[in-house]
């Protein structure tokens, strides 16, 4: 069969159905002249789409010049090619001849056909085969070129799934509306905001769960920032909200809901993007409440930055040194500082260089109107975010009345030392007049022979003895504050020795057993840690069991505070109820024959011991078990470590 074969007869086009009917019926209806062949060969010849007929096997019998034009091949290239030569897609080519022989009627079916020049060309193809007595004659394709549109169509999808892409990147919170509201995409930062998975296509204007407003009440999808940008068709910024979470959890947001248009201007659909502002939230909840604290102190809370000049200054320092904030702000803090302390603020800043901190520095400071005050200052070092030094807060609480009173204190007490001193003083008089007297007595008038007067002689006598022990041993307390003097350095094993040499008759006596651990150097007032081991070593052994020799051990541990010794003895113990009551003055838990003594020693060693900022207790599991005495005492410089070689005494 020739190229034009298909073409020979009226009959045939006659019978084309769908396309080549609409075909015969403008060559019968429209065309000029009468429907001859001529006519309609040079009509689809010159048609402005492209056609061609194939053979069962694909043999390509007849394309118009639309189809060669569309390839790029001559006639003569194409016409008795195979189809599938031109087409890039062999399965395809194999479907449309597949479909196209058991009688199917193409439509639109999209394929790519391999130019001459390389290229490729998407088209569209309609076809269908015409059939005679059963068999397969030929095809009549229509071929439509839409390779711009779906280069067009490609770069749109393109750009959807880049846009998407983006948005599934951003960490920030992002979802998309068509023009109804109804959600068409999210990212995963809007799920986890929302904390559940929107549903695309059925959530409408957000994707959270529930909605307030910033003052509680419910705030309805349909009234949501994003429902009103899309109604208005503007943008809406500024608007706070409150997102609710399925499991309750709530969280502050701000949403920036944007209409999108099309290139007609209609409002399409819209973007929001929701930005959690919880953290921010609580970091201003909490600044707020940091100034107001600063605001309502009753201290002076005052920043400063590095030349000293003032920053902020809170009600508390108006208070304190009467300027107002406007005329503290921007002036140099050397404004409070009196002449006398003028070197004070140059080592303050240079303190501060460093990065030191100033704790507790008690000083002198001058108000507004001139009269000074007593402060104590606290000042740290201000690091901006990089942790360089900017500035310094400065706390400054006034001191002036606690002076004031710890003034008057020292001179009541001392007031009433001295009142004791001279009171004891003068009470040891009569008192020595008493015991000498009833001496004299008892021994010159032998004739005194009643008993009973005896006996009431004997009693003013031990009462006199008695009187004075305790007159002394309040002297010796009233003494042993002797807080005028400097503390020192001193060696505690040192200390320790002196204590036992003077202990030695009774250590001998009892054969007492004392061992002791390498003891450290501590800070104290001269001869004061000797009292303490005296006095406390002393009761160890004079509160020895009756049927066991006195086993002392002095030993110490490194305290986050500072030194703390242990005095641990095998003696007579103390029952837990009166461990307390031991330390007051004049209290013993002995009296009578036994255990000598006016129950002073323990209030002494309270007394050093609280005067050099440590603590005395002791500790005893009850009668005959056992007692130990802990005191702690200052660390003495650097030189922390235990010294010393002494391990018992007596020495062998
Ligand atoms: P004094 O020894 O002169 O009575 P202290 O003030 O030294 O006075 O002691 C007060 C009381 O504490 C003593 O009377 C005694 O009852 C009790 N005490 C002190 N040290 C010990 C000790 N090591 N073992 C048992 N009891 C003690």
């Amino acid at each position: 069969m020739g190229p034009d074969a298909g073409f020979a007869r009226q009959s045939e086009i006659s019978r084309y159905p769908v396309n080549n009917g609409a075909v015969a019926a403008m060559a019968t209806e429209t065309l000029p002249g009468p429907m001859n062949v001529a006519n309609l060969r040079d009509f689809v010849e010159s048609a402005a789409v492209a056609m061609h007929s194939v053979a069962a096997d694909g043999t390509i019998l007849w394309a118009n010049q639309a189809e060669l034009d569309l390839v790029g091949y001559s006639r003569d290239e194409y016409v008795g090619c195979n189809i599938s030569r031109f087409h890039a897609d062999a399965t395809v080519i194999a479907d449309i001849m597949r479909r196209l022989t058991s009688g199917e009627t193409l439509r639109s079916y999209p394929a790519r056909l391999r130019s001459k020049d390389g290229s490729l060309r998407s088209v569209l193809i309609d076809s269908s085969a015409l059939f005679e007595g059963g068999k397969f004659v030929r095809t009549r394709c229509i071929t439509r070129d839409v390779t711009r549109e779906t280069i067009v169509e490609q770069k749109l999808r393109e750009t959807e799934k880049w846009q998407r892409e983006l948005i599934d990147a951003l960490p920030v919170a992002v979802y998309t509306t068509d023009a109804n509201g109804v959600v068409t995409h999210y990212n995963r930062a809007a799920a986890d905001f929302a904390g559940r998975s929107p549903q695309v296509g059925i959530d409408r204007w957000c994707v959270t769960h529930r909605l307030y407003r910033v003052d509680g009440t419910y705030l309805p999808h349909d009234e949501c920032p994003m429902a009103i940008a899309l109604r208005t068709g503007e943008p809406v910024r500024g608007v706070e909200a409150v997102a609710e979470r399925p499991d309750g959890s709530r969280v502050s947001f701000i949403p920036y809901p944007t209409p999108l248009r099309n290139s007609d201007g209609e409002v399409s659909g819209a973007v929001n993007v929701l930005v959690d502002i919880t953290e921010r939230k609580r970091a201003e909840e909490a600044r707020a409440r940091l100034a107001a604290i600063v605001e309502t102190s009753d201290d002076a809370i005052i920043s400063k930055n590095l030349n000293g000049i003032i920053q902020t200054w809170n009600a508390g320092a108006e208070r304190i040194f009467g300027y107002t904030a406007e005329e503290a702000i921007g002036r140099s803090v050397t404004m409070l500082i009196p002449e006398s302390q003028s070197d004070e603020e140059p080592r303050i800043l240079e303190k501060l260089k460093r990065g030191e901190r100033i704790d507790h520095y008690e000083t002198v400071r001058r108000r507004k109107d001139g009269s000074l005050l007593d402060i104590s200052l606290t000042i740290s070092p201000m690091l901006n975010e990089r942790g360089v030094i900017i500035g310094a807060s400065k706390i400054a609480r006034d001191i002036t009345a606690r002076k004031r009173a710890e003034a008057e204190l020292k001179r009541a007490n001392s007031d009433l030392e001295q009142f004791a001193y001279s009171a004891s003083h003068d009470l040891q008089e009569p008192i020595r007049n008493i015991v000498v007297y009833s001496e004299i007595l008892s021994r010159q008038c032998t004739d005194l022979r009643e008993e009973k007067a005896r006996e009431c002689v004997s009693f003013i006598k031990q009462s006199g003895l008695r009187m004075d022990a305790l007159v002394k041993g309040l002297m010796d307390y009233i003494q042993s504050d002797d807080s005028s003097a400097a503390v020192e350095e001193v060696d505690s094993n040192e200390a320790l020795g002196q204590a036992l040499l003077n202990l030695t008759t009774t250590i001998q006596e009892t054969q007492a057993q004392i061992t002791h651990d390498p003891l450290p150097r501590v800070r104290m007032r001269p001869g004061q840690m000797e009292h303490l081991f005296q006095n406390l070593v002393g009761n160890a052994v004079k509160y020895r069991r009756d049927d066991e020799a006195p086993r002392i051990h002095i030993s110490v541990s490194r305290e986050r505070t500072g030194w703390q010794f242990a005095v641990k003895d095998n003696g007579i113990g103390i029952a837990p109820e009166y461990q307390d009551r031991i330390f007051g003055i004049f209290k013993r838990l002995h009296t009578g024959g036994k255990y000598s003594g006016a129950g002073i020693g323990l209030a002494i060693c309270q007394r050093i011991v609280e005067r050099h900022g440590g603590r005395l207790w002791v500790e005893s599991e009850g009668n005959e078990k056992g007692s130990t005495f802990f005191f702690t005492a200052p660390v003495a410089g650097s030189r922390e470590q235990a010294c010393g070689t002494l391990t018992t005494w007596p020495v062998s």
